[in-house]
């Protein structure tokens, strides 16, 4: 197998063989297939294998793989010159499209990940407000910046004990830690911290710790007590955003944060993050205001052709995100009608094209409940699936990713191999 071979020498050369630890299959007792090309729903691996994709690149190719007017415009930006370190015509039509069309957001900056975006923005709330501390949640992640590889232990909410060796207990220590759809716990937070909370970030749509929607009424409740208690509300829609809808969760939710953050879906596949908000807060960015943050290849030429294009494709065909949801009902509404067919003890929890199907029991609300799930049963499950050429990401605490490439044929070939699985 080439794949095999390939990961025999990328482990002597890249740490554990991988430039993301996402991409390791090592949870799953697996070797990572190396992949050659995608298109559509499908990508293929240097073994000759074809496999229906349901992680599409962690969430940016909502539009399937290749799309034929991305790839356009890429060629076509990039006859241009790829990097010029200096202002463009694109990044403006980018950044005017965003404000236009997403009403919290007033002004923005593009930068190049969402680990940038989530840090930049943290860094403009604690700046604005002149507060160093930080709310999150259990579960959520918010890419790998210090302040925030933070959990609290078992549930235990302290503040900050660092998640990853080299993160400074300085990094973390100013990192409060709530429990997902708990508004209770938050309520403590802002209560014992008062005065010194600068932000509350969360995904609205928790889809880091496999598929996790906020309960009803959680998202306003988080809003007005961030209101109360003067705290930045900071929406992490880097999974979110242009996914649940053009407006991401906010517009789904009717949910109105101070601050947002984007990533995947706005890059089309390129590294392109984005954070923004309300104009007053934006306004401390510099070379405007005295937060610095900057980047080389801040708004590439290249990465804004292939964002704005996907951008443009989403906004001009509200059909794609009903077709999406469609999908998502037959999808996921399909495995909860085996499980039950099968008496099978999993549970599903999905919203429009995420899902994720959970292996316990238990009603999946938040991390703990999360983690109750069997990751060995969930390693059977995906071999299998990987043995019938259906590609699922290699963890139980991912969410799987639709795409409006996939067909209804797809979704049923995807039903059918788990219906037999599950037999
Ligand atoms: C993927 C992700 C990030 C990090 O984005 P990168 O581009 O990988 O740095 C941040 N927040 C959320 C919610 C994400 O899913």
């Amino acid at each position: 197998m080439k794949s095999e071979e390939l990961f025999e020498k990328a482990v002597q050369f890249i740490p554990g063989g991988v430039n993301s630890p996402v991409r390791a299959f090592g949870s799953v007792g697996e070797i990572p297939r190396f992949i050659k090309k995608a298109k559509g729903a499908y990508v293929y691996d240097v073994d000759h294998n074809k496999y229906l994709d349901y992680v599409g690149s962690w969430g940016p190719m909502i539009l399937g793989h290749n799309r034929p007017e991305i790839l356009e415009s890429v060629i076509k930006a990039s006859e241009s010159g790829l990097s010029f370190g200096a202002a463009t015509a694109r990044e403006v039509e980018m950044a005017e499209f965003i404000c236009e069309n997403i009403p919290s957001i007033e002004m923005v900056r593009m930068v190049n990940s969402g680990t940038e975006a989530v840090m930049s923005a943290i860094r403009v709330a604690r700046g604005y407000t002149g507060k160093d501390k930080i709310i999150k949640f259990e579960g959520c992640y918010h890419g790998h910046c210090d302040a925030m590889l933070v959990k609290a232990g078992s549930g235990v909410m302290t503040s900050g004990v660092p998640d990853s060796a080299g993160v400074p207990v300085g990094c973390a220590q100013d990192t409060l830690t709530g429990v997902y759809n708990d508004l209770a716990s938050v309520q403590r937070l802002m209560e014992e911290n008062e005065g010194s909370v600068a932000a509350l970030i969360l995904e609205p749509v928790g889809a880091n710790m496999g598929l996790v929607p906020p309960k009803e009424g959680f998202l306003q409740g988080v809003r007005a007590l961030c209101d109360k208690h003067n705290v930045i509300l900071i929406f992490d829609e880097v999974i979110s955003g242009f996914r649940l809808g053009f407006t991401g969760a906010q517009g789904f939710y009717q949910v109105v944060p101070d601050l947002t953050t984007y990533g995947k879906i706005i890059g089309a596949g390129m590294p392109v993050g984005a954070y923004g908000g309300k104009k007053e807060i934006m306004e401390m960015v510099a070379p405007l205001g005295n937060v610095y943050q900057a980047g080389t290849l801040s708004g590439n030429p290249i990465a804004m052709a292939a964002g704005l294009t996907q951008l443009k494709l989403l906004h001009k065909r509200p059909q794609i995100y009903k077709r999406l949801e469609e999908l998502g009902e037959k999808l996921f509404g399909g495995i909860q009608k085996i499980l039950q067919e099968c008496e099978v003890p999993c549970t599903v929890n999905f919203i429009g094209s995420l899902g994720c199907l959970f292996f316990t029991e238990e009603i999946v609300v938040d991390y703990t409940t999360a983690k109750n799930s069997d990751t060995k049963l969930f390693s059977e499950f995906f071999k299998y699936m990987l043995g019938h050429k259906i590609y699922l990401a290699p963890s139980q605490f991912e969410a799987m990713f639709i795409s409006y490439a996939h067909s209804e044929k797809d979704v049923d070939k995807t039903l059918d191999c788990i219906h037999k699985y599950f037999k």
